[in-house]
């Protein structure tokens, strides 16, 4: 994938190996070892389409599982208008 101009600040990206959170039908996958283009100033991530694809091609056979996580689901609380 060639260098971009990140669309948030105009910097040029570089090619790094990412962990990205990846959803496939209704389910999570972290996924290591991806190919993205990141900012390095905003730290922005962009993927290449084919990757994507890649991605839910691997994910949709079958394949080995580094680890199996849980997680939390959290939500941040509304501040009050009095508080503070
Ligand atoms: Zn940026």
């Amino acid at each position: 994938m060639e260098p971009l101009i990140c669309e948030f600040c105009q910097h040029n990206t570089a090619a790094r190996r990412v962990t990205k959170n990846h959803w496939l039908n209704g389910r999570l996958y972290i996924v290591e070892n991806v190919e993205a283009q990141v900012c390095p100033e905003c730290h922005e991530r962009y993927y290449h389409a084919t990757t994507l694809d890649a991605i839910d091609a691997f994910l949709s056979q079958e394949h080995p599982v580094q680890a199996t996580l849980q997680v939390e689901v959290v939500r941040m609380q509304a501040k009050s208008k009095q508080a503070g």
